[in-house]
C-alpha cells in the first residue's frame, strides 16, 4: 500500500503527524503500509514556486492513494489566482481523475449535544453523501462573460452531464449502498431541470443491476429541508456535483464538529485521496490544539475504500470512538466534565486505543 502524504498547511502538518502514527501502529502490525511524504499548496509554492510540484504529482500517480490534511493560509493570499494554495487542491483532483466525493456525516453518541438540531434528530446518525466531482455547471462549457442584444453584461454558465458520467457515478453509489443499509437516495431538480431529468432515467437504469437495493428519488430543495427536519431517513445520498456541493456542507454541520470528518474522492479504480473536510484553520495552527480525528477518520476511509482493509479500518474507526467515550476531547468538541487534550495527546489516546 504505497500512500502519498501530503501535509500541506497550517494545521496540515500536526494533525497529519498524528495520522502517520496510526499508520505506523498498522504497519508495526503487519499492514505492508509504505508512505512517501511530498509538498502541496502554500507548502509547494514555498519549495518550488507551485502549489502543486511536479514531484508531488508524480508522488500521487505513483502512489495507491493520496492522504492529504490541508492547504492555505493569510500569507498566501496575496499570490495570484494560479499560485493560490487551493488549485493545487483542484489541480490533483484534476490530475487525478477523481470524481467521486464521499462525504460521510456521523454523529457519536457523545457528540449529538454538539449539532444545532436536538440531539434526539441527529443521535445515531450515520448518513453517506456521495457527490459527482468533475463534471455539472462547474465545469461545463460554454461560460463566462457577455453582452446581451441591448447592451448589457450577464454572466452564464452551463449546466451538463453526459449518460457515462451519470453511469459511473450512480455505480459507486449503489455499491456503496450494497455495503450499507441498502438505501439510496438520488437528488436532482428534475421538474426543472432537462441535466436532471436524463439523471433520474439514468440512474433508474442503473438500478435494475442492483436489485437488492432501495432506490428513491428526491428534489433538491426538499432534500435540504429533509436534511433538518428528519435527517435519519437518510443513508446514501447520490446527487450531481453543485447540489452535493450544497447539500454536504448542511450535512457536516448537523454533526455539529468540523474537526471530526473525513472526506473520500475517489477514480474509477477507487484510487482516493483522503483528506479531513475543514481547511487549514491559521487561527490554531501550531498551537497543538487541531482535531486530528477527522485526519485519522479518513486514513480509516482509506483502508476501507482503496486497500478494502476491512479489519484495520474499522480498528481504527473503534480506537476513535473508543477515546470519544473514554472522555478525550480536543477544544472545538470541549464539554464540561470531559478531558481537554491537545493535537498529540489525542493521537497518544487514539494509539492507546487501538
Ligand atoms: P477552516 O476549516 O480552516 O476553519 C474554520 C474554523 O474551524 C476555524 O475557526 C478553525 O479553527 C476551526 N477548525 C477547522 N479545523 C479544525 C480542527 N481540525 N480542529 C479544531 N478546529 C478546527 O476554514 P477557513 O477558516 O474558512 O479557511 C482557512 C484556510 O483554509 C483558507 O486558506 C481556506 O482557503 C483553506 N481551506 C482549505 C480547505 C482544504 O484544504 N480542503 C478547505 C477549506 C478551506
Amino acid at each position: 500500500m504505497k500512500i502519498a502524504v501530503l501535509p500541506g498547511d497550517g494545521i496540515g502538518p500536526e494533525i497529519i503527524d498524528q495520522a502517520l502514527r496510526v499508520l505506523d501502529t498498522l504497519k508495526a502490525d503487519g499492514l505492508a503500509i509504505e508512505c512517501e511524504v511530498g509538498a502541496i499548496g502554500g507548502a509547494g509554492y514555498d519549495e518550488a514556486g507551485d502549489p502543486l510540484p511536479d514531484r508531488t504529482i508524480a508522488l500521487a500517480r505513483e502512489a495507491d492513494a493520496v492522504l492529504l490534511g490541508a492547504v492555505g493560509g493569510p500569507k498566501y493570499d496575496v499570490l495570484p489566482r494560479a499560485m493560490r494554495p487551493e488549485q493545487g487542491l483542484l489541480r490533483i483532483r484534476k490530475e487525478l481523475g477523481l470524481f467521486a466525493n464521499l462525504r460521510p456525516a456521523v454523529v457519536y453518541p457523545e457528540l449529538a449535544s454538539a449539532s444545532s438540531l436536538k440531539s434526539e434528530l441527529v443521535e445515531g446518525l450515520d448518513l453517506m453523501i456521495l457527490r459527482e466531482l468533475t463534471g455539472d455547471i462547474y465545469f461545463g462549457q460554454p461560460r463566462g462573460r457577455r453582452q446581451t442584444e441591448s447592451g448589457e453584461d450577464e454572466g452564464f454558465d452551463t449546466m451538463k452531464y453526459s449518460v457515462s458520467e451519470i453511469e459511473r457515478i450512480a455505480r459507486v453509489a449503489f455499491d456503496i449502498a450494497e455495503k450499507r443499509s441498502r438505501k439510496l437516495c438520488s437528488v436532482d431538480k428534475a421538474n426543472v431541470l432537462d441535466t436532471s431529468i436524463l439523471w433520474r432515467e439514468v440512474v433508474t437504469k442503473i438500478s435494475a443491476e442492483y436489485p437488492s437495493v432501495e432506490l428513491s428519488h428526491m428534489y433538491v430543495d426538499n432534500a435540504a429541508m429533509q436534511l433538518v427536519r428528519e435527517p435519519k431517513q437518510f443513508d446514501v445520498i447520490l446527487t450531481g456535483n453543485i447540489f452535493g456541493d450544497i447539500l454536504s456542507d448542511e450535512a457536516s454541520m448537523l454533526t455539529g464538529s468540523i474537526g471530526m470528518l473525513p472526506s473520500a474522492s475517489m477514480d474509477v479504480n477507487r484510487k482516493g485521496l483522503f483528506e479531513p473536510i475543514h481547511g487549514s484553520a491559521p487561527d490554531i495552527s501550531g498551537k497543538n490544539v487541531a482535531n486530528p480525528l477527522a485526519t485519522i477518520l479518513s486514513v480509516s476511509m482509506m483502508l476501507k475504500y482503496t486497500f478494502n482493509e476491512i479489519e484495520a479500518s474499522e480498528r481504527v474507526e473503534s480506537a476513535v470512538k473508543s477515546v470519544l467515550a473514554q472522555g478525550f476531547r480536543t477544544a472545538d468538541i470541549f464539554q464540561e466534565g470531559a478531558q481537554r487534550v491537545g493535537t498529540r495527546e489525542m493521537g497518544d489516546a487514539v494509539i492507546r486505543a487501538m
